[in-house]
């Protein structure tokens, strides 16, 4: 996968060399460009925003860096990578958008400062290409560099070949299958006994069965109290009868 970002602050994107998504980069399993926004301006003091119409508070990205920019690294290329907005007014992020977008071949980001990107800009992108508008949740922060971490870290962990264990992310919170819609409950790692406390019983009985259905019974418990929301909209048929019994 290829994944473009375009910034004023190319060195917040630094993260993105270490760990997980680093050693994907090393691995050649993902090409990822960091590119300054104001190498796309053309006055003295490298302007990228300015007062709104109307009036208000704050400034606003102009247009043109943000046009020359993004049209210089997507060119003509076929097919179009989808780009994705980080915007607190988007589509929440969550992992089923992570499992779209891992599918896409190329994702470019904007990632906004001040009070974002000249509303034209998604406009005329939005006609010629798949604009994805994207918050990861309902609070403010500063810019889009810190949701654009944490959208590709969530997206690069989908890829082929990226985790160790391509089953580990297979029961994660949040994913599809079995546990679909179920937070993952505790777990557990040597030694046995640490001040005290011991390991739930049924994890060393190597029963897989119970071990399995103690697995999601706690996910229940867990779902039930951190996100009642998950389970008021979670799918009846998804339940087995054991379920229903708690
Ligand atoms: N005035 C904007 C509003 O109320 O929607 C907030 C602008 S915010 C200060 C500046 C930039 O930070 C946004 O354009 C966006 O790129 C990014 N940003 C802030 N909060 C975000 C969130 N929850 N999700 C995604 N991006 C966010």
């Amino acid at each position: 996968m290829r994944i473009d970002v375009v910034t004023i602050f190319p060195e917040y994107l630094e993260p993105l060399n270490v760990s997980l998504v680093g050693k994907a980069r090393a691995r050649g399993l993902l090409d990822v460009h960091v590119h300054d926004l104001r190498n796309w301006t053309h006055d003295r003091h490298h302007t990228v925003d300015d007062t709104p119409y109307g009036g208000g508070p704050g400034m606003v990205m102009k247009p043109e860096p943000w046009g020359e920019a993004l049209d210089e690294i997507i060119g003509a290329a076929e097919p179009p990578p989808v780009l994705v907005v980080p915007t607190p007014s988007g589509r929440r992020f969550d992992q089923k958008l992570a499992v779209e977008l891992s599918a896409a071949p190329w994702l470019v980001f904007t990632p906004a400062r001040y009070e974002g990107i000249d509303r034209r800009v998604i406009d005329e992108y939005a006609s010629r290409l798949d604009v994805r508008e994207v918050s990861v949740g309902d609070y403010v922060l500063a810019g889009g560099e810190a949701p654009v971490l944490v959208m590709v870290e969530a997206v690069a962990r989908l890829l082929p070949g990226v985790l160790g264990n391509a089953e580990s992310h297979q029961d994660d919170s949040f994913a599809a299958g079995p546990m679909a819609q179920l937070l993952e409950g505790p777990v557990y790692t040597k030694p046995p006994e640490w001040r005290d406390r011991g390991i739930p019983d049924v994890l060393l009985s190597g029963h897989h069965g119970r071990i399995a259905r103690w697995r999601r019974d706690q996910a229940l418990a867990r779902t039930a109290a951190n996100r009642p929301d998950l389970i008021a909209r979670c799918d009846p048929a998804s339940l087995d009868k054991h379920d229903r019994a708690e």
